[in-house]
């Protein structure tokens, strides 16, 4: 179910808002610099831990905007969303009420890699988030502009060590005390706007970067070393000018997939969806782009921009003489306007026009807003905790593209544990961590802090190790009774509903694993079903819900008595059945590791010329520290679980 609908804004506004001047002197838990996706997902989580929270950010009318794509999820990306829904954040079920076309990805591969995706209607996305924000127990939200932090001198004994205390508003006046402070600056540190030649001070079309001050403050006073990376956006197109026709119709999936596991369905009604259209780049793309190189200062600089979002004249340059994607978007339910995905481009507005009328469909197609590119600065993220706190300043926290990361699910997955973390941390509670075996969360987290980035980071499933086991149909019983007992930050309610789940499907395994036949009585039960020849001439429902053919609806059908009270789970029954056991090799794998904690490992061993898979990263870090045991290894920064698991292979077969 959709929890409730949206209350009326304005209304929400006066009360929960306040004014700036009025904080002077007030002491929070939490402050929460930015309201974008990290810093929406901070702000919740860190009240629903149980701490006094503002959040503070240049415009509360752009909190929960969507800077670049209308979209949520896609392949790794959803599966954060799935993870943040888990831990009760906001953005699975503010996915759900903007919705317009829900697909779900990658679905010729196995349920473990699908990558559950919707476009969204802008305007609803953001209206969810805010009333979400602005009805949030403990929350305070209200505009400003952070200038700069609030910290201690460095603590003499421990030098170089800073406690945060608070933050200065831009005008210098206003000082308000917090124990934790959790900066989500986006792209607004020390943001420059691209267009043709022509460059200008902002964090995104319309919004002033962040002040020169926190910069200062950060690299400076706190001594962190920082980095710059960039990004870009397609001009977004009149819809009317756009001739669809030209295109290739994409409908979306008939039965659209909540993000949420609250949610049964959907806002958007099944045929109330929008679809979207593919059309390509033809040469004369290309011709443009090429001729017009000398104006575009963004595409000329060296700084490194999103690999796997890159502009259509990076694509055009890396790849020569190809045709390229572009996707038409709709922008929201009643926008005249749409969204071309794979056009981001940021050449002069004039040679815009010229490019887009390049391609079939959009010949006479006239351009609202130009595509523009941005480039800020980073906070190299090496200098983190796993908590996503920075090392040394005690109570400072950073989430969001301020890490180098890319992407509304990245962000609000850092943003959400960032916010857990500084409000366990000002509660005087000890700080929590996600391993890589746990989630994707744990994942992007470890990848960061232990790696560090070279270009925006985004996430992909190749980048977890244990995938089978980290589905996003599973996000839920991986994550929530952690989110509750652990971390504080899940309500009972959802607590109580992740238990009934895990109990009805540990129920149901038992009974199909009960269901213990002989092949031939199989075959009498399920005759539509074609049963190969197997080595064991008993099977249990469960081996038999492995087989591609068979669905849990068939076996509920012939064994009604033991089965269909489940068939709410059907799907979830099938995926846990193909993926057991995979999921039991992963499972014994780290208990293994567990196990053998306390090998020693050969001091003399030449780790690159180890015949096993290691990567050249890998190698280098077991080189450089030599690690006494298997258990010191597994704690390196940097030094995956399957590294691990394939060192461990290799020196019990040569001990
Ligand atoms: P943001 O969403 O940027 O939010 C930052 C918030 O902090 C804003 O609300 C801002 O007002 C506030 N703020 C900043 N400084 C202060 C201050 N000093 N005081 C108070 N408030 C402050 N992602 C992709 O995955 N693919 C893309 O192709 C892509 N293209 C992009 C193109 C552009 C032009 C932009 C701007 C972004 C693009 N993104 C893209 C990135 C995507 O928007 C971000 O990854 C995501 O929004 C990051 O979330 P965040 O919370 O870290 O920061």
């Amino acid at each position: 179910m959709l929890r409730k609908k949206l209350p009326f804004l304005h209304s929400l506004l006066s009360p929960v808002s306040r004014h700036v001047g009025n904080l002077t002197g007030h002491q929070y838990d939490v402050i929460v610099v930015g309201g974008g996706h990290a810093g929406t997902e901070a702000a919740a989580a860190a009240a629903r831990v149980g701490a006094e929270t503002l959040l503070i950010t240049q415009k509360i009318h752009t909190i929960g905007a969507l800077s670049c794509n209308p979209s949520l999820g896609g392949v790794g990306k959803g599966q954060l969303v799935k993870e943040v829904d888990a831990l009760d954040g906001l953005c699975g079920r503010a996915g759900d009420w903007a919705g317009i076309h829900f697909s779900i990805l990658n679905r010729r591969k196995g349920p473990a890699v699908w990558g559950p995706r919707a476009q969204l209607d802008r305007q609803r996305y953001r209206d969810f988030i805010q009333s979400e924000l602005l009805s949030t127990p403990r929350l305070t939200v209200v505009e400003g502009s952070v200038e700069e932090l609030l910290v201690t001198e460095p603590n003499p004994e421990e030098p170089g060590h800073h406690r945060v205390t608070g933050i200065r508003l831009a005008n210098g006046s206003h000082a308000i005390s917090a124990r934790s402070v959790v900066l989500t600056t986006g792209t607004f540190l020390s943001g420059s706007l691209f267009m043709g030649q022509t460059t200008s001070p902002g964090g995104r079309i319309g919004d002033a970067p962040s002040s020169a001050g926190l910069s200062h403050t950060l690299r400076e006073r706190l001594g962190l070393r920082t980095g710059r990376l960039r990004t870009g956006t397609p001009p977004r197109i009149v819809k009317d000018s756009v001739d669809l026709s030209l295109a290739k119709l994409h409908l979306p999936d008939s039965h659209p997939t909540p993000f949420s596991f609250l949610n049964t369905h959907t806002h958007c009604k099944p045929e109330e969806q929008l679809p979207c259209y593919l059309t390509f780049t033809t040469p004369g793309v290309e011709r443009v782009v090429r001729e017009s190189l000398q104006l575009n200062c963004h595409i000329q600089q060296d700084t490194k921009g999103p690999r796997y979002c890159p502009s259509i004249e990076s694509r055009v340059l890396r790849f020569p003489g190809r045709s390229h994607q572009v996707w038409l978007e709709p922008e929201g339910v009643t926008s005249d306007l749409l969204y071309p995905q794979g056009l981001s481009m940021t050449m002069p507005p004039d040679i815009q026009l010229r490019l887009i009328r390049e391609i079939p469909p959009m010949r006479r197609a006239e351009i609202h807003t130009p595509g523009y590119g941005v480039q800020y600065d980073f906070v190299c993220p090496t200098q983190l905790s796993p908590a996503l706190q920075v090392k040394s300043t005690q109570g400072l926290f950073l989430a969001g593209q301020i890490n180098g990361t890319t992407g509304y699910e990245e962000a609000a997955a850092q943003g959400l544990w960032a916010g857990a973390n500084a409000a366990r941390s000002a509660l005087s509670m000890p700080t929590v961590t996600l391993s890589r075996t746990e989630s994707y969360i744990g994942v992007l987290i470890d990848d960061l802090v232990s790696r560090g980035v070279t270009e925006p980071y985004r996430m992909f499933t190749s980048r977890a190790e244990f995938r089978t086991s980290l589905r996003p149909d599973n996000a839920d019983l991986r994550l929530t009774p952690k989110g509750f007992e652990e971390v504080g930050c899940v309500s009972s309610v959802r607590y109580q509903e992740s238990l009934r789940v895990r109990n009805s499907l540990q129920d149901a395994l038992t009974a199909l694993q009960a269901l213990f036949l002989s092949t031939s009585r199989w075959k009498k039960k399920l005759p539509s079903v074609p049963i190969s020849e197997t080595k064991s001439t008993l099977l249990t429902g469960l081996d038999l819900l492995q087989y591609n053919d068979v669905t849990f609806e068939m076996l509920a059908s012939a064994f009604p008595e033991s089965l269909s009270s489940f068939m709410e789970f059907a799907q979830r029954l099938k995926i846990e059945a193909v993926y057991k056991p995979h999921c039991d090799l992963n499972k014994k794998e780290i208990e293994r590791i567990q196990r053998e904690e306390n090998m020693s490992l050969p001091q003399d061993i030449d780790y690159f010329s180890l015949p096993v898979s290691l990567s050249d990263e890998v190698r280098e870090i077991l080189d450089r520290v030599r690690p006494s045991t298997l258990g010191a290894a597994t704690r390196l920064e940097g030094i995956t679980p399957a590294a691990v698991v394939n060192l461990l292979n290799y020196v019990r077969v040569t001990e």
